[in-house]
């Protein structure tokens, strides 16, 4: 195991008015240079077959700049990781082409699609001593809020738009924490639409209904919305960024609620098995709106994230008949889910609310797969993530 990690810090910037336009400038020209090197590689391939790389890339900076003076307001490092950037998704494309997936070729970006800039290299004091602002070279010293320090050595500095708002990232490679003591104990849990989460342990974590107020009234912003069919209107506008502004604010609640979630379950488990949803499949349901609005998809990569910091494992197993099966002597059949909330096995009599028992299911699943170390990649989420982003 590594001994040091990469963290993302997000803080909200609070640029002044000539600042921000600084910062649309460079957005603007970082998509237009990443739209001209696509048309290149684009054209290098067709005409001579030839791949062009982000080092021959960066190399004709110099000549953009001197054709195209408005370059030179924008950080030269800047400019490169436009390059590297591109460079990325081409390498993601071929990986995808190789490995017989589905892939896309890298498409031209629009300005709505084209979001961030990011200082490859930056200074080590680009936040100030104060912790009030921090230094984008070509733009300034901009106000930040520094809402939780930041800690590690930076390594990137990433600057972004989101609707009206500016955010600063700072990537931080910081020491590895150590792995949280061992408990002994190991949980399945059941996620759902009553409870968030229901464990093995039988125990109950509320369905945070903190998010339907919010999305109430996103509702509401959205069918206001939908009533004003004159796209180019005043009011249309405002109210379209009220629903921007309530929907970034209802993920954010939606996220924090996730992490203090997935770090209660780390730190008192070992192992975590859950079911491995198709949360999209599943969405597509009934049920669609809520388990959206749950989002376990995001949920279980925050706790796969967590465990990997903390050295625990989380289990994703199939969930097939899950809920049917009795977890005293394994009788599977339909009818022993009684009813929504209650199982009673038609064989030997047992009963148990419905969730823990499909969360006991669960457990002894991720168990069995522990104990044969059986490898399939669905099985198993033990990949290392960026943790902390936002
Ligand atoms: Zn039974």
């Amino acid at each position: 195991m590594e001994s040091t990690t990469l963290r993302a810090f997000k803080y909200r910037l609070y640029p002044t008015k000539a600042q921000i336009t600084s910062l649309d400038t460079t957005l603007a020209l970082c998509q237009r240079l990443y739209n001209g090197m696509l048309e290149e590689r684009r054209g290098a391939y067709k005409k001579a077959g030839k791949s062009l790389t982000a080092y021959n890339q960066m190399k004709s900076l110099p000549e953009v700049k001197a054709a195209l003076p408005e370059y030179t307001g924008v950080n030269a490092q800047v400019l490169q990781d436009v390059a590297k950037r591109l460079d990325k998704s081409f390498k993601g494309f071929f990986r995808r082409v190789k490995a017989g997936q589905k892939a896309g070729y890298p498409r031209f970006r629009s300005r709505d699609r084209y979001d961030s800039f990011t200082y490859p290299q930056p200074s080590q004091n680009s936040v100030s001593g104060d912790g009030k602002h921090v230094y984008l070279p070509k733009i300034g010293n901009v106000r930040i809020k520094l809402h939780r320090p930041f800690c590690g050595k930076l390594k990137t500095l990433a600057v972004k738009r989101e609707g009206p708002e500016w955010y600063a990232v700072l990537t931080c490679e910081v020491p590895r924490a150590e792995p949280l003591p061992e408990t002994g104990s190991r949980v399945g849990i059941d996620v759902g639409t009553t409870w968030f989460y229901v464990t093995s342990d039988g125990e109950f974590c509320e369905n945070h209904r903190l998010f339907q107020a919010s999305s109430k009234k996103l509702r509401v912003a959205q069918r206001s919305l939908a009533r004003k069919p004159n796209k180019r209107s005043n009011r249309r506008k405002k109210t379209k960024e009220r629903a921007a502004k309530l929907y970034r604010k209802t993920a954010r609640q939606r996220r924090q609620l996730h992490h203090e979630e997935a770090k209660k379950l780390i730190s008192s488990h070992d192992l975590i098995c859950h079911e491995d949803l198709n949360v999209k499949g599943m969405a597509q349901g009934n049920l669609g709106k809520q388990i959206h609005d749950v989002a376990w998809g995001q949920f279980f990569q925050i706790l796969a994230a967590k465990a990997e910091e903390a050295g625990r494992r989380v289990i994703a197993v199939d969930p097939r008949f899950t809920s049917q099966r009795c977890c005293i002597c394994g009788h599977t059949e339909r009818g022993n889910r009684a009813s929504q909330a209650n199982f009673r096995c038609l064989s030997c009599g047992h009963t148990e609310n419905a969730d823990v028992n499909a969360a006991k299911n669960i457990l002894s699943k991720g168990q069995a797969f522990v104990a044969q170390r059986i490898s399939t990649e669905t099985a198993c989420h033990e990949k290392p993530r960026l943790s902390g982003l936002g």
